[in-house]
């Protein structure tokens, strides 16, 4: 691996080494974790079209390394660790992670946001990266044998043309990325996946007015899958569109059994958006609701804000198409990406759900809550209520309703449920008003 000038970078929210300390620091962390955490090493192959520019243009090059940072340090932790090794390559490190897995997410994390160009003053630069991983214990126990491991498998990518790789483990160690893919497609296939039901409750009315579904791994399946994790991986390995029609299926299922008992309920489903640029999106969901004879008005559909900005055109014209079905559509972790909500206004929303983040934070600090406030503020000049979702406590629930805050969802009110719960919890609800 060639080496250029490393460069120091001491700003934002993962903390930025020279190259020394990075290799120092990767040492210590793959000592200190032993076998009880991993540690990841990602050679990062940025490939970028102004290459010539930043080699000769030390002060641009400087710029467009600042604006880079800014624009993946969503995705880092404070414990993460970045080095510039080049103008077109960095290595990053990610200790203490539970499971190297993990690694995977974070990588898809950071090519979501490295497939957007950047714009540095008059220039738009596009990437296309690869990167290779490497993981203590799995892959090697000291910083250069990681490093080497991930250097070759960053190059194996870009000759494959692949956006990542992370090699097989050793021999008699198991590499749970890949065990997942089969195990999913068996869960998939078994119809095991379960859904949970999370409400909406109204603020005006202190109603409960719709139930957000969530998927939930098998629980008595012998691996345990985080939520999040779980959507990573069918995302990754092409098997998000079999998951979403499962998920699809249990919740229309629901909803039947529900309107038998005499209640309707509006339902919320997470649409991945890897979906978006599916061309049969909307056919396919209208064959699964005429299955089930559940009206498209009985479905809202939530969909990132960063899902939304990727192919403009497209997802404009797939939104109206869906609002005109009669889907209710919401804009998801609204916060999080780089829109405007101005920009957003274009698309046929009906509300819009601000990332659980800031509403954490917004007891504390005076930056989310002002953050919370200008979200609300302009969404309803757009005429758009706005949902808090990740409400613990009362106190954040007052504040909300302070801020003229629509609807909340959050473990204050209750934790994700499941179905045949749900209509005593809502009378009970209903009946007493826990406030
Ligand atoms: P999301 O759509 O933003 O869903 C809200 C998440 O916040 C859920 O996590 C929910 O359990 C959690 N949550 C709600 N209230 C609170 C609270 O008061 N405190 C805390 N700490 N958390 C709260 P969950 O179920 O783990 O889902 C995570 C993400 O996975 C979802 O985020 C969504 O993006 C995705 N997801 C879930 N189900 C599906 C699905 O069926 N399809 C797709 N494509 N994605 C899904
Ligand atoms: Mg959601
Ligand atoms: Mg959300």
């Amino acid at each position: 691996m060639s080496i250029i000038s490393p460069t120091s970078w001491s700003a934002g929210t993962a903390e930025l080494a020279s190259l020394d300390d990075f290799i120092h620091a990767l040492d210590a962390e793959i000592s200190a974790s032993g076998e009880s955490a991993a540690v990841a090493v990602l050679v990062l192959s940025l490939r970028r079209t102004d290459r010539i520019a930043a080699l000769t243009l030390p002060e641009y090059a400087g710029q467009v390394r600042q604006c880079f940072l800014e624009r993946i340090q969503p995705v880092l932790r404070d414990k993460d660790k970045l080095v510039f090794v080049s103008e077109d390559e960095c290595w990053l490190m990610l200790p203490q992670l539970t499971s190297e897995a993990l690694a995977i997410l974070a990588v898809h994390r950071l090519l979501n946001e490295l497939s957007k160009p950047l714009k540095v003053a008059a220039q738009t630069i596009f990437f296309n990266p690869s990167i290779g991983i490497a993981c203590a214990p799995m892959h090697g126990n000291s910083a250069v044998s990681l490093l080497r491991v991930a250097d070759s498998a960053q190059k194996s990518a870009q000759r494959d043309n692949e956006k990542f790789l992370m090699p097989q483990a050793r021999a008699g160690q198991s590499v749970m990325p890949d065990n997942l893919l089969v195990v999913l497609e068996e869960v998939l296939d078994a119809n095991r996946l379960t859904m949970r039901y999370q409400p909406k409750v109204d603020l005006h009315s202190n109603r409960v007015v719709s139930v957000e579904a969530l998927v939930r791994w098998p629980s008595d399946h012998p691996l345990t899958i985080e939520t999040t994790h779980l959507i990573d991986i069918a995302e990754r390995c092409g098997l998000i569109e079999l998951l979403t029609m499962r998920v699809f299926n249990q919740v229309l299922h629901e909803v039947v059994n529900w309107r038998s008992a005499g209640m309707e309920m509006l339902v919320w489903v997470n649409l991945s958006a890897r979906l978006l640029s599916h061309e049969q999106l909307p056919k396919i969901l209208a064959r699964i609701l005429s299955i089930w004879d559940v009206p498209a008005s009985s479905i809202g559909l939530e969909i990132t804000e960063s899902a939304l900005i990727h192919d403009i055109e497209h997802t404009t014209n797939l939104l109206f198409e869906l609002k005109d079905m009669g889907f209710h559509l919401s804009i998801d972790d609204f916060g999080t990406g780089y829109s405007s909500l101005a920009y957003l206004r274009r698309f046929p929303i009906d509300e819009l759900k601000i990332d659980r983040m800031f509403i954490h934070g917004m007891t504390d600090s005076v930056q989310d809550k002002q953050i919370v406030q200008s979200i609300i503020g302009l969404a309803h000049n757009f005429g758009l209520p706005v949902v808090a979702e990740g409400v613990e406590d009362e106190k954040t629930l007052t504040a909300l309703e302070l801020l003229g805050c629509d609807q909340i969802q959050g473990f204050w009110f209750a934790k994700p449920m499941h179905g045949d719960q749900l209509m005593r919890w809502c009378n009970e609800f209903h009946r007493t008003v826990k406030r």
